[in-house]
């Protein structure tokens, strides 16, 4: 039998079926059920809002961030016969009145609003007087403060489920950490959600690292062997995505770049190019690529260290979304870290912190012995079963060392200072350092005290980076980030469970560039 939603999907985006969890979602919210819904970028979340919207009677309110986005989306749905509009600050006075009054004459079944709309003074009442089915929260995750895309104004969205509490809502991200989910239920006041996450597995992506010396060089051999594949090479500053355009543009190359300091005439022609293949390659600022609808995006190199993984994960996740083999290659250096850190440190006190532990978290990630793909799935709440097999160190695998005994003193430490050390005290206390911390706790007084000595700071940040990344110690999102002992680390200091390390040399990370089949 083919159902309502099922006819509307045919009808009005022309697709026969939904995919899996589309399905499930659907049902959901048309059982008046709030959701929260984790899936990937491209994975196909405004249907899960829009389809139900087109079966219920009433209209639908859709809260976005970005404005451009949508415009986009509304010009979308009206090119497929859905009746939508869209509502922000940046239209007139006369503008905003028509389409309030085609909204008050049922004209309309999806109106999407800017958070700073939706809490304008008086628009409440405006929607007091609509027939609202659904408020679809889009980009859900700019609610939490842990999340990388904070926006204050998100925080007020609750009280949407105070002024209307039998309306459902659905909250939609392609980004969220384990605490963000957690986050966005209480803020949003969500009563018993049902939460679908889609997996964030993309497996068509090859992930790979290469040190960052004479990056320039290598990105150019990577494009010999890519050749006219369109790509998106990501860099921190503006000024860097201009001389790398300019100098790919001498040799020969169709590149352009694209940053925030652009008229918007020229990030629109840019964009647009790029969409066209006209362009090949954009070197731009995490500026550039949301919402871009983009299937054949080849490759996403980093020319510099992003500062945390959701956003390297959500940039990554711009290259092959029509599920062909693509390229992410992120360029790693030392340097990167601490200009990132100094940027971190210039933020509001309250986050720097947390910034800077997820910081942390990116350059494990970078400097990784184990399987990229099972750290960025594992960092998300996933875990990966096997191996990848497709990134760089599933490919050529380090040589480990059996690092049981080096485990089992950081271990120990990590006991006898009672899991209430951060990581950085922890290799103070191993490495036997007088400082001020180490001193004023008595640290100096316990068994591991100096037990690490012979090892080098780096050489342990690199053992205990390896330890979170393979399980056995995991960092807890308390005013510290101090480091616990997990049941692995556990069976590995009492019960000498062999642990394997892989000493970390950072100028000999090195992997031939994966050739795409
Ligand atoms: P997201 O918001 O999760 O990034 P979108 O909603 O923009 O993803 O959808 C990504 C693409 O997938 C769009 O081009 C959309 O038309 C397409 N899509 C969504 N649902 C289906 C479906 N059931 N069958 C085929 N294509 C779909
Ligand atoms: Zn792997």
């Amino acid at each position: 039998m083919i159902t309502a939603a099922q006819q509307i999907l045919k009808k009005y985006f022309g697709y026969d079926r939904f995919r899996p969890m589309q399905q499930d979602i659907i049902d959901t919210v048309l059982t008046n059920r709030d959701a929260i819904v984790l899936m990937p970028t491209g994975g196909g979340k405004s249907m899960c809002y829009q389809v139900p919207a087109l079966v219920m009677p009433g209209i639908c309110v859709v809260v976005s961030p970005l404005i451009a986005l949508m415009q986009d989306q509304v010009k979308a749905l009206a090119a497929n016969g859905v009746n939508a509009a869209f509502l922000n600050s940046t239209q007139t006075a006369e503008v905003q009145y028509n389409i309030e009054t085609a909204c008050l004459g049922r004209a309309i079944k999806l109106l999407y609003v800017s958070p700073e709309k939706l809490l304008s003074n008086g628009f409440f009442s405006f929607l007091k007087r609509l027939q609202i089915n659904l408020f679809a929260i889009d980009e859900a995750h700019c609610i939490s403060a842990w999340g990388h895309d904070f926006r204050p104004e998100y925080t007020q969205l609750r009280s949407l489920k105070e002024q209307f509490p039998t309306v459902p809502v659905i909250a939609l991200t392609a980004t969220a950490d384990r605490l963000t989910q957690k986050d966005i239920q209480e803020q949003l006041r969500l009563q018993d959600p049902a939460i679908f996450i889609s997996s964030f597995d993309r497996p068509n992506i090859n992930l790979t690292v290469l040190p960052g010396r004479n990056r320039f060089n290598r990105i150019t051999d990577f494009l010999d062997q890519h050749k006219g594949q369109p790509g998106i090479i990501y860099c921190l500053s503006r000024n860097t995505t201009e001389s790398i355009s300019q100098k790919l543009t001498a040799l020969g190359y169709k590149a352009a770049h694209y940053h925030a300091g652009l008229s918007a005439n020229a990030r629109a022609t840019t964009q647009n190019a790029f969409l066209k293949d006209n362009i090949q390659i954009m070197s731009a600022t995490i500026a550039f690529g949301m919402g871009i609808d983009k299937s054949n995006v080849r490759w996403v190199i980093h020319y510099n260290l992003p500062k945390n993984i959701e956003s390297y994960y959500q940039e990554i996740g711009r290259g092959g979304r029509d599920g062909a083999p693509a390229n992410a290659l992120l360029f790693y250096s030392y340097v990167d870290v601490l200009n990132l850190r100094k940027m971190l440190t210039e933020g509001e006190k309250k986050q720097q912190d947390l910034q800077l532990v997820k910081l942390e978290r990116m350059q494990q990630y970078a400097e990784a012995t184990s399987c990229r793909r099972k750290i960025l799935l594992n960092y998300f709440g996933e875990t990966l079963k096997k191996s990848c097999n497709n990134c760089d160190i599933c490919r050529n695998p380090p040589a480990s060392f059996d690092g049981t005994v080096h485990a089992q003193k950081a271990l120990s430490a990590v006991a006898r200072m009672l899991e209430k050390a951060p990581l950085g005290l922890v290799i103070d206390v191993l490495r036997g350092s007088r400082s001020q911390q180490v001193l004023e706790k008595n640290f100096d007084r316990i068994k591991t005290y100096g037990a690490g000595r012979d090892l080098s700071y780096h050489d342990w940040q690199s053992y205990l980076h390896q330890m979170i990344n393979q399980g056995l110690l995991e960092i807890a999102y308390d005013d510290a980030y101090t480091l616990k002992i997990t049941p692995t680390g556990k069976e590995v200091l009492m019960q000498s469970k062999p642990f394997a390390l892989v000493k970390f040399e950072p100028n000999t990370v090195t992997e031939e560039l994966a050739p795409v089949k």
